[in-house]
């Protein structure tokens, strides 16, 4: 079978994951470029938006402004529920009050965005995102192939994929955005600094009876956060909100072996009952939870996006706000060299991709590690400063900018659509 190759004339690229970033990857190209670039997103699940189902992000402001640009902010925010308000306690299960230590609100939010008005973040539920980047990057002209990569070979010019089904295509560029444990990573021969931790992330939507006021909270236990992150109105008790539970691989094991009502009860003993009644609505779901950085963000004609670059744990609900400014900065590295009439899948191409990404990355990464083992901890002098009342946490520098998910990178080097700039 002979490789498909882009029309004389055109670019091509190809994107192997059909995940959020990915999409939105995908469809900045292709509105920026229109025919003068083929945009290829290839992936076996690609057709299933379903498989979403029951998990939400936490998307900060840089995501937002993204989605804006692409013009689907309008429709994704009809689903999305300000975050207006973040409440963090750090206490014991069996604690009756958990009294906050750092609260946090729209005073704390970039002056600039606070005189846009709009919140620091807002939980959007993946399912409905990847329909609405699904549909737009269809109509943009995006080529979305249920099938996956299994091989990548760079030869000269180009670099040729094999496909599941047996098909070959060719472009001028792969990006393996094929997730954490990148198969195409590793065959490009890319090192990889990681590791597991002991811990396990369990994501549930519960239903409850009182409103919670776009109120988010995340409570430091000492197995791990446990965050209640809010959803849009709905379900059978009228209000939702999504759990981040992080819990001992081992302990999960236990807590989540038992039926239905004995799970809801783990929840509730965590949850408490601020809210007022509580129902399971989807999930429980668990995942792994690692810490990984790639030692490069590219090789010949490939550059790595999203979680296949970088894991963090979900302590700050930023692993996707990453993959978004992986897509934003990639996308803008790839249209400097197109404008140019340049090589999209050049060394210069992906070293500007990899500068512009990795710093923020590990600093990400490095700072999401730090305060898990802060906190995921029961005998700390940090519990102790807290109980001497000393404020200590509030007044450290940086941490609300963290959780708002701007920490990383100064405004200005963010990527242009991040800043909510076109490219
Ligand atoms: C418990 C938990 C809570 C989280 N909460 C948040 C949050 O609130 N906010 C936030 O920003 N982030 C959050 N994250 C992180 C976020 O889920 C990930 O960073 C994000 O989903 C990674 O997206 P991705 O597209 O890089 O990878 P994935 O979502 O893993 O997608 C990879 C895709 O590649 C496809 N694929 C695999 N192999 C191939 C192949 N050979 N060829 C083609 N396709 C292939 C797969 O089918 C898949 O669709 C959380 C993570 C966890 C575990």
């Amino acid at each position: 079978m002979t490789a498909q190759t882009p029309r004389p004339g055109s670019r091509s690229i190809l994107i192997a994951g059909g995940g959020i970033a990915s999409l939105a990857l995908a469809l900045a190209l292709k509105q920026a470029h229109g025919p003068a670039l083929a945009a290829t997103v290839l992936d076996p699940h690609a057709a299933d938006p379903g498989r979403h189902r029951g998990r939400a992000y936490a998307l900060a402001a840089g995501g937002r402004r993204m989605l804006a640009q692409l013009g689907l902010w309008e429709r994704v925010s009809a689903a999305a529920e300000p975050i207006t308000e973040m409440v963090i306690s750090d206490s014991r299960v069996a604690d009756p009050v958990r009294p906050a230590f750092l609260t946090f609100g729209r005073e704390d939010e970039d002056r600039e965005e606070r005189a846009a008005g709009g919140p620091f973040a807002h939980m959007v539920e993946a399912e409905p995102l990847a329909e609405a980047l699904m549909e737009a990057c269809r109509a943009a002209g995006v080529d979305i192939v249920p099938a996956g990569v299994v091989r990548a070979v760079p030869e000269g010019a180009t670099i040729r994929v094999e496909l599941t089904t047996g098909a070959r295509l060719r472009g001028d560029l792969l990006v393996a955005a094929d997730g954490a444990r990148s198969r195409l990573r590793e065959a490009a021969r890319i090192g990889w600094v990681g590791w597991s931790y002991p811990q396990v992330g369990i994501v549930a939507t519960i239903g409850h009876a009182r409103p919670h006021g776009g109120r988010a909270f995340e409570h430091f236990l000492p197995s791990g956060p446990f965050a209640i992150l809010p959803l849009r109105d709905g379900g059978a008790l009228g209000h939702r909100s999504s759990i981040v539970w992080t819990e001992r691989a081992d302990e999960a094991d236990v807590l989540l072996s038992g039926d239905a009502d004995e799970v809801l009860a783990e929840i509730e003993r965590r949850f408490t009952l601020n809210l007022g009644r509580i129902a399971l609505e989807h999930g429980p779901s668990r995942h792994p939870l690692a810490f990984g950085i790639a030692r490069a963000f590219r090789a010949e004609r490939l550059a790595l996006l999203g979680d296949a670059a970088h894991v963090i744990h979900p302590i700050a609900g930023q692993g996707l706000n990453l993959g978004l400014a992986d897509a934003a900065a990639l996308a803008e590295a790839v249209t400097g060299a197109l404008r140019l009439g340049l090589d999209p899948g050049s060394p210069d191409v992906l070293r500007a991709y990899e500068r512009a990404r990795r710093f923020d990355s590990f600093a990400m990464a490095a700072a999401t590690d730090g305060l898990n083992r802060l906190f995921s901890n029961d005998a700390l002098p940090l519990r102790l400063a807290r109980d001497l009342g000393l404020g200590i946490v509030d007044r450290l520098p940086g941490l609300k900018r963290f959780f708002i998910g701007e920490a990383a990178a100064s405004r200005g080097s963010r990527p242009r659509l991040m800043r909510g700039e076109a490219l």
